[in-house]
């Protein structure tokens, strides 16, 4: 699995897809850069979002707030005093880690000694395997069951009572990512805040500290009124956004699943307090259709609910998502209560609330959000369309076939247009079927190289079409289409081309 993580890593830099910022100077920790196909499958990624949420529900808008934000607004969200992670340092191998993701990537170990168990179980007795019956009788699986439930009653008791302490000492006691096994030598577990800071204006002018904002969501929250009242929007009603965030991340590795500097699509979805459990469960069931609808296979997702709240929450879930290191968070729902809106009433002084004509009141709206990161579900679309496949190649000889499966709304390029020569008018031709497409898709012109190593380009970068102009289209007007996941091919009409590919490739 590690394995196909590292060929994923280095596929995405080959094909243009991700790059490390600043690759020239050895590049900037955990910040990326986006190549040419990346920009457009983050950009496709984005535009899905965006269009699932503001065009197709009437009560949900759009809004673009900037990154930066009155200091006053990281004091009410409780970020200046409690967006912290807590640090440990191994001081043999001088190596820092976050103290909560080393214990849950303990838990996942004994998840992962689970799972050989059952495989190996499998191959062993075949069609009479009882999983169910092997997981609650087989004493290897229930001792590192038995583990997992210990591991996770402390974690979760640790992470409540604030208790760093104790997130050491479940360290010291599974003895993790120790260099040597039985070393003790970790340092005490510190508090580190996130938020990158810098400074306004010039300092003869009394220079403010200001934070990058490590969340889209607060600009939503100080504009709930502004929207609400010239949007002339009734209760209930979403915002959405999709911008950047910040934040200073201790561990920042698997690529861009932890960044410093990300993108994020958030909503937050107002409505009259007692109602939030409802809005909960709707929007948990719809989020999770969209995600399935990418085609990546349903078993590929799980929720995973929060045992332990924030203080302000009153419920929460993730949407997960089977990364090649295991399943991993691309999303947060969560229900916020009134937290937010009324910590910026009170820091502000100014009234932040809706009058509800029905219930003829005025009061501060509870808040449902669903908060994504771009370049996480850019991850988890990238790992679930990877594929290697044996194929027939020349002669008959077996080959192997790289191809992303990306669902064709998402695909950077829709369609490559190949003229089968370089002569006979054959490339005017080509391009004549570009331009009259390339209004409505991404479209790639390719006469470099055989048509076979053209494909496989293609198939690299996932173009869902690939369009072959030989001489018989010059005398009917015909072409080869072919389609990536199958290979298979067909003959049709140059004036057909435009519905078959929009057929797939909108939402
Ligand atoms: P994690 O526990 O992984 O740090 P989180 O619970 O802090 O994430 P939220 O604050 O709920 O994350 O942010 C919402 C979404 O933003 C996450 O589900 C994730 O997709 C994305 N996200 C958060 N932090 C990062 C990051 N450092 N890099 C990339 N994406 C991120």
């Amino acid at each position: 699995q590690e394995d196909v993580f590292k060929k994923l890593v280095a596929h995405c830099k080959e094909y243009g897809f991700v790059f490390q910022s600043s690759e020239v100077y050895d590049g900037l920790g955990a910040v990326y850069d986006y190549g040419q196909n990346g920009v457009e499958l983050k950009n496709n990624i984005k535009k899905y979002w965006w269009d699932s949420m503001v065009l197709l529900h009437e009560n949900v808008v759009g809004l673009d707030s900037a990154i930066f934000m009155h200091p006053t607004t990281w004091k009410a969200s409780g970020h200046v005093d409690a967006f912290n992670d807590p640090l440990i340092d191994n001081k043999d191998s001088k190596k820092r880690y976050r103290a909560d993701v080393l214990i849950e990537d303990l838990i996942q170990k004994f998840e992962e000694k689970i799972n050989k168990e059952v495989t190996k179980a499998k191959k062993r007795f075949g069609d009479s395997f009882d999983e169910k019956q092997f997981l609650e009788t087989n004493p290897r699986v229930l001792a590192n069951q038995e583990k997992i439930n210990t591991v996770h009653g402390r974690f979760a008791k640790a992470l409540n009572d604030n208790d760093l302490e104790e997130l050491r000492q479940i360290i010291i006691d599974y003895e993790i990512a120790c260099p040597i096994s039985g070393t003790k030598n970790w340092t005490d577990v510190r508090q580190f805040n996130l938020m990158f800071s810098t400074e306004m204006g010039s300092t003869a002018d009394g220079a403010q500290k200001i934070y990058l904002r490590p969340e889209t969501a607060q600009g939503i929250f100080v504009n709930y009124l502004n929207v609400q009242k010239t949007g002339r929007m009734k209760l209930p009603f979403g915002i959405a956004q999709i911008g950047k965030a910040f934040r200073n991340e201790i561990v920042a590795r698997q690529f861009i699943f932890r960044m410093r500097e990300f993108e994020q699509m958030e909503m937050q979805f107002f409505v009259r307090p007692g109602e939030e459990m409802k809005w909960f469960e709707y929007w948990k069931e719809a989020r999770m259709k969209w995600h399935k609808a990418m085609g990546m296979g349903d078993e590929k997702y799980r929720f995973h609910d929060h045992d332990k709240l924030a203080h302000y929450a009153n419920a929460a879930t993730d949407v997960e998502f089977k990364m090649p290191f295991g399943f991993k968070e691309v999303e947060g729902i969560h229900s916020r209560t009134d937290f937010d809106l009324s910590q910026h009433q009170e820091y502000s002084g100014k009234k932040i609330q809706y009058f509800d004509p029905e219930l003829n009141k005025s009061y501060v709206p509870y808040v449902i959000e669903t908060s994504i990161g771009v370049d996480r579900m850019f991850l988890s679309i990238m790992a679930g369309a990877y594929n290697e496949e044996e194929v027939e190649g020349k002669g008959g000889k077996k080959e192997t076939r790289v191809v992303l499966n990306l669902p064709p709304v998402l695909a950077p390029v829709k369609l490559a247009v190949m003229p089968l020569v370089k002569k006979d008018g054959l490339p005017e031709k080509a391009r004549a079927i570009i331009d009259d497409l390339k209004f409505d898709f991404n479209c790639q012109y390719d006469e470099k190289d055989s048509i076979g190593k053209r494909y496989r380009r293609q198939d690299a970068i996932g173009t869902p079409y690939c369009v072959t102009v030989d001489h018989q289209s010059l005398e009917d007007d015909t072409v080869t289409i072919r389609y990536r996941d199958t290979m298979e091919q067909e003959r049709v009409k140059i004036a057909e081309l435009h519905g078959i590919i929009a057929k797939k490739v909108s939402m």
